[in-house]
């Protein structure tokens, strides 16, 4: 049993590099890799979600200052998570990124 489940975490391993994702901003198609996850959970609660597993609705922004103005502007994030998104909130999660 435990070498079925060390085959499937590879096998997720080597799908995970391969996935692509829209960035909701520029609508971009990126590898998940040049992307960052923000994620909303049950509890209504907004990260960056760093892992790329969190459990939640996920949202994809490209790494760049460019995108990230984009999203907040065209409030692309709260269409997403279908709900208001304090601008301040994000950039502040951002700021921890770069
Ligand atoms: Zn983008």
């Amino acid at each position: 049993m435990t070498t079925v489940k060390s085959n499937l975490i590879t096998n997720g391993n080597k799908k995970a590099e391969k996935v692509t994702r829209k960035c909701v901003a520029c609508g971009s198609i990126r590898p998940k890799s040049e992307l960052v996850r923000i994620v909303r959970s049950r509890e209504g609660e907004i990260a960056v979600d760093l892992t790329g597993r969190a459990n939640g609705r996920g949202a994809y922004l490209c790494r760049t200052g460019e995108c990230l103005k984009k999203a907040v502007s065209s409030k692309a994030l709260n269409r997403s998570f279908k709900c208001e998104i304090d601008k301040d909130f994000i950039e502040s999660l951002f700021s921890e990124l770069m």
